[in-house]
């Protein structure tokens, strides 16, 4: 308790522990209207598209 580190990682366990932290690129969808990849249940990017509407 203190909330004082007793010891440091080695670089290993550092390593070991970030190598949880990558995100991946999940789920991308292709935009219907202009085939663009979208990330699913946001509005494209590119055309501004979404569910068939466009968004601004
Ligand atoms: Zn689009």
């Amino acid at each position: 308790m203190g909330g004082v580190p007793t010891k440091h990682h080695t670089r290993s366990k550092t390593g070991r522990r970030r190598s949880h932290h990558a995100l991946k690129l999940a789920n991308l969808a292709v935009c219907p209207e202009c085939k663009h990849p979208v990330v699913s249940h946001r509005a494209c990017p590119n055309c501004g598209h979404y569910k068939g509407k466009k968004i601004k």
